[in-house]
């Protein structure tokens, strides 16, 4: 049985008193939502202030957006996986599509992080997904085998036992539009049969999430799916209310 999960991107967005906020306003709501695993990745700077607000409730897990492949020294402005699990972190998303389409980086790039992750006791939420172009030539399946048969070809099937895929459309992420609980699951089965054909009980024990505009209103149709298995929220992360709805829904 895979135990849902709902993780929050909180981007860069934030500031001390209002993650001490957000996070009490989770703690203090989370009480209805026994079953889903509840995740906020805020910015760097402000994970030791949500650890600080959690004061070891482990109702809320924490996790970061990103980190470096480089375990310490001369990397200006970097972050370790070690600093981040020293801070208190569980998680980091690796591969999410601002980083790709920003700054650059590659499917390597994306594997190399995905597998420094592990390494370093942390457990990667690997993103994918296509651009609207892609999916309106019929790439999308393509798109996303590539961008997942990267981090196979460098780590390996068994190592996404520890491990989450967040199935993330492009053009759904910060606007407002969603794919259909339909749309998403199809993709969803499809990463899972992709899987499968190499791992079966890996695949089957896998969660994969879906990300993009998800919010209070559409959260239960799309986690109904067979294969959605919670979701990365972005906007609707930033406030308790919208982001226990979601948390709801998955429970
Ligand atoms: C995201 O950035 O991962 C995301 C899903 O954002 P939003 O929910 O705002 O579309």
């Amino acid at each position: 049985m895979r135990r849902p999960l709902v993780a929050g991107n909180w981007k860069m967005n934030g500031d001390s008193a209002s993650t001490v906020d957000l996070v009490n306003g989770i703690v203090n709501g989370s009480g209805d939502v026994a079953n889903a695993e509840i995740l906020v990745c805020p910015p760097y700077i402000l994970i030791p202030r949500a650890a600080d607000a959690l004061n070891g409730n482990d109702a809320v897990t924490i996790g970061a957006q990103d980190l470096d492949i480089n375990g310490s020294g001369a990397f200006t402005g970097q972050i370790s996986a070690s600093m981040l699990v020293d801070a208190g972190c569980k998680y980091v998303i690796v591969g999410h599509s601002e980083r790709r389409a920003i700054y650059g980086e590659s499917d390597q790039d994306v594997a190399d992080k995905f597998s420094v992750a592990q390494e370093g006791g942390l457990i990667p939420i690997l993103c994918v997904g296509e651009t609207l172009e892609e999916r309106e030539s019929g790439n999308t399946e393509s798109v996303v085998a590539r961008q997942i048969q990267a981090v196979i070809d460098h780590v390996g099937i068994e190592k996404f036992d520890q491990a989450v895929i967040a199935y993330e459309p492009v053009w759904a992420i910060g606007t407002g539009k969603t794919a259909t609980p339909e749309m998403a699951q199809e993709v969803h089965k499809y990463i899972r049969d992709m899987l499968s054909a190499l791992n079966s009980d890996i695949s089957n024990n896998l969660r994969l999430l879906y990300g993009g505009s998800m919010n209070a209103e559409n959260a239960e149709a799309l986690i109904g799916m067979s294969d959605i298995d919670g979701g990365l929220i972005g906007g609707a992360s930033l406030q308790a209310e919208s982001f226990l709805a979601i948390c709801k829904a998955a429970n």
